[in-house]
């Protein structure tokens, strides 16, 4: 490392880093020259790097940490699971009580005639069960040519091979052969960067056409399944046009094929809806949860399945796929706590009605920036793009990196926000305060002053 900075403990930690750690999602280049930020704590919204600096937390973790940091009723939850049983598997005929018991507590949540769920150990080993569960049900329907599934470029569904296939993510499929064989791609309803000079409405119908026309290429008897997240998270908080989701819709009725929607991030209130599915009035046939389930406390993951493929299921014997850490007892034990706090406490309820239409008001703020060509969000999730020129879109030149200079002065100035390119996003805990959100507000507009202070023109 060339310039390691701040305390000796700091020093420390990052040359341990340095020497032993690859970490994810990590340029490694970049990561020789300058140590990593090093997290010790947090509490709320907010964390606390070795440092001592104190920075309020816009993404929730990854997303994920939505009743926020330090629950002492999700320690106590896992605790007392890990005294009485720490581990048991599901594998040939048996089954735990935290297990069963959080299965019907999300089939209470989800959309109307989902009621089974298949556990995971992340949002990946969701979508590698989804590609797995759809080829196996229209094989046990005497279709097994009916294998393809077309996702969205730009959508992520997870970093393992089929994730990063059933997502399209370029940089990813670059490295590796990906995608799989079996998986097609359609544009994404992202007007800000792609609509060109249709209006938003006639982009979504335009962009949602190309499922048709995917469907008609491939031929319908080849195809299993269309896989989206209702909302793209890492995509960069991609809000579609009103016309996308009905239209889709229309076609997903018109053809026989199912449905897979990957509520990793807007699962579990994101939307001030359980699910983003229920927020636009999808009728998906799997959905894939991860994230939110646990609000990140222990990795778990799960696929919640409707009753017409779990009746096909029923006819083909063995399903030959889990994992060791399927429904983990502690993972269970506390994303059922997790599921009671979100409930009882009415976070997912105070998200809809009252923080979220909130944290919208306050970020729609933003748009009079200089800098800022547009703004969205829904709920606790927002985005913003960086433009040099607000009327025509034009962006910076990369070389400028105008979203990373942003990120590392919200960073620098107590704020996690992340840059998705040039589209800076938030998602912070659900359990964000309006006086906090106020916070948000202000260090982000600060943190856009600064980079507006470098760039040209
Ligand atoms: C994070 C994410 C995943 C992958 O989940 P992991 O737990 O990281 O494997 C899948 N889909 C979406 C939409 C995600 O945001």
């Amino acid at each position: 490392m060339k310039d390691a900075t701040g305390n000796p403990q700091t020093r420390h930690w990052q040359a341990l880093g340095h020497a032993h750690h690859l970490p994810p999602f990590s340029d490694y280049r970049q990561l020789k020259e300058h140590g990593p930020r090093i997290i010790t704590r947090a509490s709320g919204v907010y964390l606390w790097d070795s440092e001592g600096n104190c920075i309020l937390d816009g993404m929730a973790g990854l997303w994920c940490v939505n009743v926020g940091y330090g629950r002492e009723e999700l320690v106590e939850a896992a605790s007392r699971q890990m005294r009485e049983l720490p581990y048991y598997n599901l594998f040939f005929q048996t089954a735990h009580p935290p297990a069963v018991e959080l299965a019907r507590a999300i089939a209470e949540l989800a959309p109307p005639g989902m009621h089974h769920v298949f556990f995971t150990g992340s949002g990946s080993e969701a979508n590698d069960t989804v590609l797995r569960l759809v080829r196996h049900y229209w094989a046990i329907k005497g279709q097994p040519r009916k294998n393809v599934v077309i996702g969205r470029w730009n959508g992520y569904h997870g970093s393992t091979v089929a994730g990063a296939s059933l997502g399209g993510m370029k940089a990813m499929h670059g490295q590796g052969d990906l995608p799989i064989p079996g998986i097609e791609h359609i544009d994404q309803p992202y007007w800000f960067g792609e609509g060109g000079g249709l209006d938003p409405e006639a982009f979504g119908i335009r962009v949602a056409d190309q499922l048709e026309r995917k469907i008609l290429e491939i031929g319908e008897e080849r195809v299993a399944a269309f896989i989206a997240e209702p909302i793209q998270g890492a995509g960069g908080v991609i809000i579609p046009p009103d016309s996308y989701w009905p239209r889709i819709r229309e076609i997903l009725r018109k053809y026989d094929i199912l449905f897979a929607a990957d509520e990793v991030v807007c699962g579990f209130g994101r939307t001030g809806e359980w699910f983003g599915s229920q927020y636009y009035g999808l009728e998906p046939d799997l959905m894939a949860i991860a994230k939110g389930l646990t609000s990140g406390y222990l990795p778990m993951g799960g696929v919640v399945v409707r009753d017409r493929i779990v009746e096909v299921l029923e006819e083909g014997g063995e399903f030959y796929h889990g994992f060791t850490y399927s429904g983990h007892p502690v993972a269970a034990a506390l994303a059922l706590e997790n599921i009671r706090l979100l409930r009882e406490e009415g976070i997912v309820e105070r998200v809809r009605t009252r923080t979220g239409p909130y944290l919208q008001r306050r970020w729609r703020e933003l748009a009079e920036h200089p800098l800022v060509g547009e703004v969205r969000g829904l709920g606790m999730l927002a985005a913003l793009e960086l433009v040099k020129d607000k009327k025509t879109r034009e962006r910076f030149p990369a070389d400028l990196a105008a979203g990373m200079r942003c990120r590392e002065h919200c960073f620098a100035n107590g704020l996690v926000m992340r840059a998705v390119g040039d589209t800076m996003i938030v998602a912070p805990p659900l359990v964000i305060s309006e006086a906090e959100i106020d916070e948000l507000i202000a260090k982000a507009r600060h943190c856009l002053d600064l980079t507006a202070s470098e760039m040209p023109g």
